[in-house]
């Protein structure tokens, strides 16, 4: 893979760390987003491989703090070749156990983040993008298989790979494709409580590999789906889930 230029939102941790790292060891240039770690991203870019990296910073729910990151990275860059959406937040309300002000507050900020965000931030990249260019959204199991204790979440992920794919017709006129990964669970400080017994031994259990997946092998697929030979993968949405849910 040629030396890009690569936004990696939500980097400072979790898949978003391991994706960065990924580009950065095939040899591109990372723009590390995060929202309020400078810290965590200056340890991740002391560690990057490669040279040329940048740290930015936004509230992607903020329409014009992204505004601001996406041309800031194109100017420490010298241009946007590939996009990742990973920024994301998972918040729990049960619709019987939430009161009707908490409940319109936590949809607010999810559909902001989740998936507004990533519009907002796509809006901007794709005007300094180029033929060759690559977006690629990160979604969740939660778009096909329901989350009924964070309904927002469910939602806004299938809106964003609803997204992925309307755009993924809108842009390859342009030379540029967009593609989602949609993975199950994923051991990061995200699922940290989740993942501990004995709820953790059920989701372990889903996947006859009786594990998670390791954020390293989201990112090698993101990796993939923004290689120059995945515009075919355009539009499609990879559900990487270690054969989970496939028990009758
Ligand atoms: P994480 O909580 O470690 O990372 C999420 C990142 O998004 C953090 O760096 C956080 O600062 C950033 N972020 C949150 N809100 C933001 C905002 N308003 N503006 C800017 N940045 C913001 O979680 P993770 O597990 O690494 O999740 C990464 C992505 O993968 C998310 O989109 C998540 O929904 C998705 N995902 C995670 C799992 C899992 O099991 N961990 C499974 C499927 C999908």
């Amino acid at each position: 893979m040629s030396e890009r230029a690569v936004l990696v939102t939500g980097a400072s941790r979790g898949i978003g760390r391991a994706i960065a790292l990924a580009f950065a060891a095939a040899g591109d240039r990372v723009a590390i987003h995060h929202r309020g770690s400078p810290d965590l991203a200056e340890r991740l870019r002391a560690e990057l491989p490669g040279q040329g990296h940048a740290i930015v910073q936004a509230d992607v729910a903020d329409p014009a703090d992204a505004r601001r990151m996406v041309e800031e990275t194109a100017a420490a860059l010298g241009g946007i070749d590939v996009l990742v959406n990973n920024a994301g937040i998972f918040l729990h309300h049960p619709i019987m156990e939430t009161s009707y002000e908490e409940w319109q507050t936590v949809w607010r900020e999810t559909l902001a983040v989740n998936l507004v965000g990533p519009a907002n931030v796509i809006w901007n990249a794709v005007r300094h993008m180029t033929p060759g260019g690559r977006i690629v959204n990160v979604s969740s199991r939660g778009a096909f298989r329901g989350e009924p204790n964070s309904p927002a979440y469910g939602a806004g992920k299938a809106g964003l790979n609803a997204l992925g794919q309307s755009l993924a017709i809108a842009l390859a006129p342009l030379g540029i494709a967009v593609a989602t990964v949609a993975p199950g669970f994923v051991e990061t400080d995200m699922t940290n409580e989740h993942l501990k017994a004995p709820r953790g031994d059920e989701i372990r259990a889903q996947s006859p590999f009786g594990r998670v997946a390791r954020p390293e092998e989201i990112a090698a697929a993101v990796l993939y789906l923004a290689s120059p030979e995945a515009e075919w993968a355009s539009g499609t949405i990879v559900d990487l889930n270690g054969a989970s849910y496939l028990r009758s």
